[in-house]
């Protein structure tokens, strides 16, 4: 399947992208991870990016549409995928379904991970990754088991976002609302649409989305 997960920062669309890329094979197409990447890799776009990520404002519609089109020609994309972050604005979707068009294919659904601001603030402020494996924490939540040392690989390094600080946490929601939210009306007029309540544990999440992905795989939409 071809899905789009749509919904602001914190929603954990990353979680759910990942838990289906194990499952089914359909590889998690974050254009926020490929951006960090150019950022540790210290390539030109990486160091034009890094500002702008860190301030929470979004990078142009091309640099992250061009991301995407290359990724896309990966053999691992061709049975399925998740993008998780893109598109996030109009024409960042008008560019995709030209994309679509012209290798013949379709998204098949874009959900929407539902929740309320609170909740988001409180889950991107208490968020932390390991700089060595890329492993993901939460303080609250989902402690590691040895404070401040990696479960996974053991490193140390648990590390926040420079865009999870509250400041930034801030614009990046609102950003949301004003450039990322009207493509909820775009993917609902092309009948694709599929809401999720975000705001419940991991599993019922999870849950939901099954329902959804089965549904459409089974073409119950
Ligand atoms: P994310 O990891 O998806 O929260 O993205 C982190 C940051 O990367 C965003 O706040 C933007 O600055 C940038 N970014 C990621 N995806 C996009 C996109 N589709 N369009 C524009 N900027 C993006």
């Amino acid at each position: 399947m071809r899905l789009i997960f749509l919904g602001p920062p914190g929603s954990g669309k990353g979680t759910q992208a990942k838990r289906l890329q194990a499952q089914k094979n359909w590889p998690q197409l974050s254009t926020g991870d490929m951006l960090r990447s150019a950022i540790q890799a210290g390539t030109e776009l990486g160091l034009k990016a890094k500002e702008i990520m860190d301030s929470g404002e979004l990078v142009s519609d091309e640099v992250v549409v061009g991301l995407i089109n290359e990724r896309l020609k990966g053999n691992d994309c061709q049975s399925g995928f998740v993008l998780d972050g893109f598109p996030r604005t109009i024409p960042q979707a008008q560019a995709l379904d030209q994309l679509m068009d012209r290798l013949q294919l379709q998204i098949d659904a874009s959900v929407l991970f539902e929740i309320e601001n609170s909740v988001l603030i409180e889950r991107l402020s208490g968020r932390r990754t390991c700089s060595s494996c890329g492993a993901m924490f939460h303080l609250v939540s989902a402690p590691p088991k040895k404070e401040g040392q990696c479960d996974s690989c053991g490193s140390s390094s648990l590390i926040q976002r420079e865009d999870d600080r509250p400041e930034v946490i801030q614009k990046r929601l609102k950003v949301y609302h004003e450039q990322t939210f009207p493509l909820i009306d775009y993917y609902e007029g092309q009948g694709k649409l599929r809401r999720i309540n975000a705001d419940q544990s991991l599993s019922e999440v999870e849950k939901a989305l099954s329902e959804i992905v089965e549904g459409d795989m089974n073409g119950h939409h």
